[in-house]
């Protein structure tokens, strides 16, 4: 559970939710606005504690540890993607990918780095900085610097929020690829059912609880649904 404030202001973003994300799968996490998708993905990444409750990743409980703990585990074995790349302007592409490596004095392993870059399909950029990159592109990037450490799980926040279709498309492509084909763990928050339609799996959250779960989703079936949940939070 994961309560904003207190007394009569709290609020319960998240209520008795009990969830797995499969090893090996690419999960989607969808809901109408304020039904507690970012409070899920930042307590399950450990960006934030819950109120109370359990969250394992990889054998260990985050609340069982002190910040500096929780810290090492974000960067050994967790990826983030977010809506904005956020990728350092100054350096260029394959600098921005091994960033996290180098700031942690890790040796990237090289043939599993080779791979991720050959899959961001920008082997011929590597050496251009961001501004001479499309979004998708940078998108990309960012993408490949999550995976370079092999992380246990990749959380994506609404990775394509930025992006035009296509652009999107390479992106999707691209996290399903790491699953498919990497054996690569992602759970991605997103609003957009063609996005979701990529994942093994859908998550559905209305009001802070865990509403339903679709595998082999489409975007139609996520389209129905989706309408069905933004119904109800209407009141209709
Ligand atoms: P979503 O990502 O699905 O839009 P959020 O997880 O952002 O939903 O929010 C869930 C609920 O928690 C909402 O009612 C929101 O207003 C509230 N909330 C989120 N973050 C905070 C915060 N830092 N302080 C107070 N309330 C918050």
């Amino acid at each position: 559970m994961k309560t904003y404030g207190s007394g009569e202001t709290a609020v319960r973003a998240l209520d008795e939710v009990t969830v797995g994300i499969p090893a090996g799968k690419f999960t989607a996490i969808m809901g109408p606005s304020g039904s507690g998708k970012s409070t899920l993905m930042h307590c399950l990444a450990g960006l934030d504690r819950l109120t109370s409750g359990q969250v394992w990743v990889d054998g260990v409980e985050l609340g069982s540890l002190a910040d500096k703990q929780l810290t090492m585990l974000r960067r050994d074995r967790i990826g983030f993607v977010f809506q904005s790349f956020n990728l350092l302007s100054t350096l260029n592409a394959l600098e921005n990918i091994t960033l996290p490596l180098d700031l942690a004095g890790n040796k990237p392993d090289r043939a599993w780095l080779d791979a991720v870059i050959e899959a961001t399909g920008l082997a011929d950029r590597l050496r251009h900085r961001p501004a001479e990159l499309s979004g998708g592109q940078q998108q990309r990037v960012a993408v490949a610097r999550a995976l370079a450490s092999r992380p246990r799980i990749v959380f994506a926040d609404e990775p394509t929020g930025n992006l035009d279709s296509r652009a999107g498309a390479e992106v999707l492509g691209f996290l399903r690829r790491a699953v498919r084909e990497f054996g690569r763990t992602i759970a991605m928050v997103t609003h957009d059912p063609v996005a979701a339609s990529y994942a093994d799996q859908v998550l559905f959250l209305a009001d802070g609880r865990i509403v339903d779960r679709m595998i082999a989703p489409t975007p139609q079936t996520v389209l129905d649904r989706m309408k069905s949940l933004d119904g109800v939070e209407a009141g209709n």
